[in-house]
């Protein structure tokens, strides 16, 4: 309650500690834990993320998520890029859009804001290849059906592209698996994955 209030009047303050600070200071960035080490979800050649998504990495995504705290996400997508290993090729940049009700209720997707500025970053075209195809995550979908995840289909031209999918956080893969296979049903060469976080 005390840390929400003291957001709304400093905008500016660091989501672990409160001090002043544009996004994280530098002992909370130091305290920032690695990506648990575990399997790439299917359909991805490689999946790079920065942090564990567990406290002010936690609280950093949800700022970008739920109140588009834009001064965080060049932050993240650089620490994104940071965990790209070398030899990791792409030729254009996408995302896992969010679903249409999300998105306006947000007024934003979270997902496509990381994707551009990880695009800016890198020096890569930035492309919505994903569209999101209708019945998952929306309201009275059966239980069964809401368990199927996400699906995707991918636009003509992600054929032939070395992908680069960009999501904010990994917690079962599926998103990012159906993602990627949207994209290799539509031609494209390789996908790799980059968030940033990934559940521990
Ligand atoms: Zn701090």
């Amino acid at each position: 309650m005390f840390r929400s209030l003291a957001e709304v009047l400093l905008p500016g303050s660091c989501p672990g500690c409160g001090a002043p600070a544009e996004p994280v200071c530098a002992s909370c960035v130091a305290a920032l834990q690695p990506a648990p080490n575990r399997a790439t979800p299917p359909g991805l050649d490689h999946l790079g993320a920065a942090f564990a998504y567990e406290g002010v990495a936690r609280e950093v995504v949800a700022r970008v998520k739920y109140r588009n705290a834009r001064g965080a996400v060049p932050w993240l997508a650089g620490a994104m890029l940071d965990h790209l290993p070398g030899g990791r090729s792409a030729d254009v940049v996408t995302w896992a859009p969010t679903t249409p009700r999300r998105r306006r209720e947000r007024g934003f997707d979270h997902a496509e804001l990381l994707a551009r500025a990880v695009g800016r970053r890198a020096g890569l075209p930035v492309r919505g290849l994903l569209t999101r195809l209708p019945g998952s995550h929306q309201t009275g979908a059966r239980r069964d059906e809401r368990h199927a995840g996400p699906q995707f289909r991918a636009r003509p031209d992600a054929a032939q592209r070395r992908v680069l999918l960009v999501d904010d956080v990994v917690t079962t893969g599926a998103t990012l698996a159906a993602g990627a296979a949207a994209l290799r049903r539509g031609g494209a060469v390789s996908v790799i994955g980059l968030a940033a976080a990934r559940t521990p």
